[in-house]
């Protein structure tokens, strides 16, 4: 890896992050103006929930459906990503916890293939690229497919879902993917190329629009759905965060430096096991 490139890259996306939030507020003009809100959720409301077995998007499943009164439709992509069998496992397991925890207001859970990146380019792109701002568009694709099993609920079951959840944390506002103005750019981006401005792809916790709505709710980091996990009953040692192929998570990749710097904030104990014991 070459570190000059790696510091040019991250200098781009910071100049190119510059007036965050400012550019927020344009696109919150936008949907103002064009429906009367920015994001909101009522309890009676359906959602598509994107889930990865790993600890924000299950915990946002919980919270969704325990604190916005939500149903929610949990998606799961087989994406080719090098943890998949593992991440599946957790993912099933808490879809099997949370029917037994939450009944019906756990709706239809559905699973897809679909390679991210597509195998044809996985291999060709600039390792400083993919270890700085992630493969391209990864965010958006999936929540794309998000919008099109909203879309196929609607058809099968007539139920109607207009309200992606993507699980970033308040943490990921850095990152051009996960952040809010993300956010807002792909529900731009959905109102209009569906020609429909309900529509609506958001966290439930970085969206001001959803939790300044709802009594007592805020912003929340990693560390912050750790306490909220422990609070609720959430078996976190069942959920997998590291990226490699092995049973024992390495410790090592961005996931889990992230996830194991969250237990050290909330001095609570990761209850998985770390490769030689860590
Ligand atoms: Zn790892």
């Amino acid at each position: 890896m070459d570190d000059e490139q790696i510091i040019n890259i991250k200098r781009r996306v910071w100049k190119a992050q510059r007036n965050y939030s400012e550019n927020i507020k344009a696109i919150e003009a936008i949907l103002e103006n064009e429906r009367g809100f920015v994001s909101r959720v009522n309890a009676k409301d359906n959602v598509v929930a994107l889930c990865s077995g790993g600890l924000d998007s299950t915990v946002m499943v919980a919270y969704a459906i325990e604190t916005l009164g939500a149903t929610v439709h949990p998606l799961f992509i087989r994406r080719g990503a090098r943890a998949e069998k593992l991440e599946e496992a957790a993912f099933d397991f808490f879809m099997d916890f949370f029917k037994h925890k939450y009944g019906d207001k756990l709706g239809y859970v559905q699973k897809m293939d679909l390679t991210i990146p597509p195998k044809e380019f996985k291999g060709d792109f600039k390792r400083e690229m993919v270890n700085t701002v992630g493969h391209p568009m990864r965010n958006s694709t999936m929540q794309n497919m998000a919008v099109n099993y909203a879309m196929a609920l609607e058809g099968r079951y007539g139920i109607e879902v207009r309200t992606i959840l993507s699980g970033s944390v308040f943490d990921d506002n850095t990152e051009p993917e996960m952040g809010l103005l993300s956010l807002r750019a792909q529900t731009l981006n959905t109102c209009i190329q569906t020609g429909d401005w309900s529509w609506q792809i958001t966290s439930p916790f970085t969206d001001p629009g959803i939790f300044t709505n709802q009594n007592g709710l805020k912003a929340m980091s990693k560390a912050d759905l750790i306490r909220y996990a422990k609070e609720t009953g959430i078996p976190l040692e069942k959920t997998r965060t590291c990226f490699s192929s092995d049973e024992e998570a390495d410790g090592s990749c961005l996931a889990c430096v992230k996830r194991i710097k969250a237990f050290e904030e909330v001095r609570i104990k990761d209850p998985i096991k770390y490769r030689g014991g860590k």
